[in-house]
């Protein structure tokens, strides 16, 4: 099998998700590029269930020079949402692993009027800010360039109105961490609102997170 440790990395990525809840039937996609073929992207396929997927099952696509992809290995047509994620790859020759999600909390936070997302505990600093995605069509290449814009140069996570969140990382467990932090907000905010309680992070202690966590020191 081609590109078999992607493959491998991809699909006991999105089989975590499934078991930690943060995508139910086919919904979400993961995507993860070659270490050393940088053009390379492994990716989640379309419409099919990811319990019981194979390795060999997980699409294969080129990142061609002149900006658009070409579906090279696997049996299934790559995810619908293929150009979100090799949009930011493209973008971003950081970034090595990407998320994308219909996670309850962040789908629900990312719908009000005021979707922002602060950090509640200090772990979650690392992918503040959270971006901000207007609707817009799914699979389009304008929510690719909305999603790369939301983003920025070090953006990790943004919400994406009626529709979810979007991550990444430089590699698949940054990119896993990202998600999961950014799902745990949205839903620690939602919570603490109902309750009454909200207080995020004081912004002084958020930036002195972010500089520990820049420096490697934070534990
Ligand atoms: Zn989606």
């Amino acid at each position: 099998m081609k590109y078999e440790n992607i493959r491998k990395t991809v699909l006991a990525a999105i089989l975590e998700a499934v078991d930690q809840g943060l995508i139910h039937g086919t919904s979400g996609n993961i995507a993860m590029r070659d270490p050393k073929e940088r053009d390379i992207v492994a990716i989640t396929p379309s419409g099919i269930s990811y319990t019981g997927m194979k390795p060999e099952d997980i699409a294969i696509v080129r990142m061609k020079e002149d900006g658009t992809n070409e579906w090279i290995d696997g049996p299934y047509k790559p995810s619908s949402e293929v150009p979100m994620h090799t949009a930011v790859m493209r973008a971003r020759p950081d970034v090595g692993a990407t998320v994308h999600t219909h996670s309850m909390f962040a789908t629900i936070i990312a719908m009000g009027p005021n979707p922002e997302l602060r950090p509640i505990t200090p772990p979650q600093c690392e992918f503040t800010p959270v971006g901000i995605v207007p609707f817009t069509m799914p699979g389009s290449n304008d929510v690719a360039d909305k999603v790369v814009k939301a983003l920025g140069e070090k953006g990790r996570a943004c919400l994406i109105k009626n529709h979810g969140m979007f991550s990444c990382g430089k590699d698949m467990k940054a990119a896993m961490h990202a998600t999961i932090y950014t799902e745990e907000m949205a839903q620690t905010t939602y919570y603490a609102k109902i309750l009454g309680t909200y207080e995020p992070m004081p912004e002084e202690a958020d930036r002195k997170m972010k500089e520990l966590i820049a420096a490697d020191q934070a534990v």
